[in-house]
């Protein structure tokens, strides 16, 4: 159990689990994209420790670009449109795979796709560590997910509680 501010968290996924996932899904990506060169956007900034692990697996020859678009203050989505901030890498006609930390409500990941698919990639596709299926409200194709999990606020592995709690090597949710 671990106390981040005002808030209780419990043990969720190990970072043994964790990282045994990461490489099933980096051999998965490595496998789909042979012969190709995709370009990996990280959103930050809470993909960053998910990123890190991923592209370090995956041997093809690939580029990584850095994005920021969050949607969230504290607990609460604020569903707010954002902009997407410094996508310098130009994506026409390229193979490009989102790296995300979580898919909430699909909101955020949904104003993303449609940007990105303004600048005429070839295909796009999705890597997310989490992803929690109740929570949901638009139809968006998950390809590469770490783990489903319940409709809880968690923490740790790149996420944070009010900035709090990314450096954590596992993840933990709400007690
Ligand atoms: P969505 O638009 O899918 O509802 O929210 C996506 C964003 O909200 C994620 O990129 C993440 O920043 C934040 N988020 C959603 N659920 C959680 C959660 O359980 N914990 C943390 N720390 N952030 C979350």
């Amino acid at each position: 159990m671990i106390n981040i501010l005002d808030k209780t968290f419990v043990p969720l996924i190990s970072r043994e689990d964790i990282e045994n996932r990461i490489t099933t899904l980096a051999n998965e990506i490595t496998n789909d994209y042979q012969g190709r060169c995709p370009i990996f956007v990280v959103v930050l900034n809470g993909a960053f420790l998910f990123a890190s692990e991923l592209v370090k697996r995956i041997p093809l020859t690939c580029e990584i670009s850095f994005i920021r678009l969050s949607s969230y203050a504290k607990t609460e989505s604020t569903g707010e449109v954002r902009e997407i901030i410094g996508m310098d890498n130009n994506i026409e006609g390229r193979d490009v795979i989102i790296i995300e930390d979580i898919v909430d409500t699909g909101l955020t990941m949904s104003q993303l796709l449609s940007q990105l698919n303004g600048l005429a990639p070839a295909s796009v596709a999705i890597a997310t560590l989490l992803h929690k299926p109740e929570a949901l409200q638009t139809s968006i194709d998950l390809k590469y997910i770490g783990f489903n999990i319940g409709n809880k606020f968690v923490v740790g592995y790149g996420l944070d509680y009010d900035g709090i709690g990314r450096n954590l090597d596992s993840l933990y949710v709400l007690a």
